[in-house]
């Protein structure tokens, strides 16, 4: 009985990998398959993992017909026990449909490897397609890492250095270069980073400042960040991060001065707080004053 798979896991999770894997191992016993991909990181037409290993493949357009391609085939006389699907994510709804039908009317194996969510948060197309109409959806258990040692869920796309919530779905770039500059990357967070747009350069960025302020920080320390790995984001980091990393910390360490937290990042001038997503810092206080002051109102609300 042939099956629609779905694997899944965050970028780093090692899906091309086991696309690889499993196409050698069936091809060992005899069998017979086809391997598609879709903007793959190598370029068109191939399978490649980030182990070095890669592999020829049929490139999926959008414009694609799966059920076609099947059918001639079949017709010229070819064998199909099996196909492995890479970046499944990028296909349309249209084709994974199609593959499913493939499964049921030709009992061919299909075996799709793809993320779920895109870099703001939401199922690709493709991905939801497969999570409604496979047999089996598979979380892939190598574990990818956040910065910070957390499990990494979420995928942020970085432009120019910064994390970026909104654009085109696909735009295919860079993985393990968050610092470039002038181009897209991506980078695996835990919800919790991708939620803050913490990506590995603002956390480096924030230690630089952290050290060139002489203060000193300890992980664990700030906003519930925990873990050996460093940049751990200073109280001083500015944009939006400052009003709700603070928010954390309080929630963190006393969750009764929540409100008033808030209260500081919101109100307009009362307290030394600013607008939120800029510096709560009053001008005249140096940045260890404002953290010390942070700590202080953390602690037990004395203010
Ligand atoms: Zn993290």
């Amino acid at each position: 009985m042939a099956e629609l798979t779905f694997f899944t896991g965050a970028m780093d999770s090692g899906k091309s990998t086991l696309a690889l894997q499993t196409n050698h191992n069936r091809q060992a016993r005899g069998l017979t398959g086809l391997i598609f991909s879709a903007h793959d990181r190598e370029g068109a037409a191939t399978v490649s993992s980030r182990l070095g290993l890669t592999h020829d493949a049929i490139e999926v357009s959008t414009g694609f017909d799966f059920w076609q391609f099947t059918a001639d085939t079949l017709a010229s006389g070819r064998r199909i026990d099996y196909f492995i699907c890479d970046e499944a994510q990028f296909y349309t709804s249209a084709q994974v449909d199609d593959l499913a039908r493939i499964v049921d009317d030709l009992e061919i194996d299909v075996f799709c490897f793809g993320i779920l969510t895109d870099f703001r948060t939401r199922l690709f197309p493709g991905s939801a397609r497969l999570v409604e109409l496979a047999d089996r959806t598979q979380v892939l258990q190598v574990e990818a890492l956040c910065w910070c040692g957390r499990r990494a869920t979420h995928n942020a796309r970085v432009e120019d250095g910064a994390m970026v919530t909104e654009g085109e779905v696909i735009v295919v770039g860079d993985i393990g270069d968050p610092a470039a500059q002038g181009r897209v990357s991506y980078e695996v967070l835990c919800r919790r980073h991708h939620r803050r747009g913490l990506t590995m350069g603002s956390g480096a960025a924030a230690r630089a400042r952290l050290h060139s302020h002489g203060a000193t920080g300890t992980a664990g320390s700030f906003g519930g960040i925990s873990g050996p790995a460093f940049p751990v984001p200073p109280p001083g980091l500015e944009a939006a991060r400052s009003g709700v990393a603070a928010l954390g910390l309080a929630r963190l360490l006393k969750p009764g001065v929540r409100q008033s937290a808030h209260a500081g990042t919101t109100r307009s001038s009362a307290g030394g707080g600013r607008a939120r997503g800029r510096d709560l810092r009053p001008a005249h206080q140096p940045p260890g004053a404002r953290r010390h002051r942070q700590y202080r109102h953390a602690d037990g609300g004395r203010r």
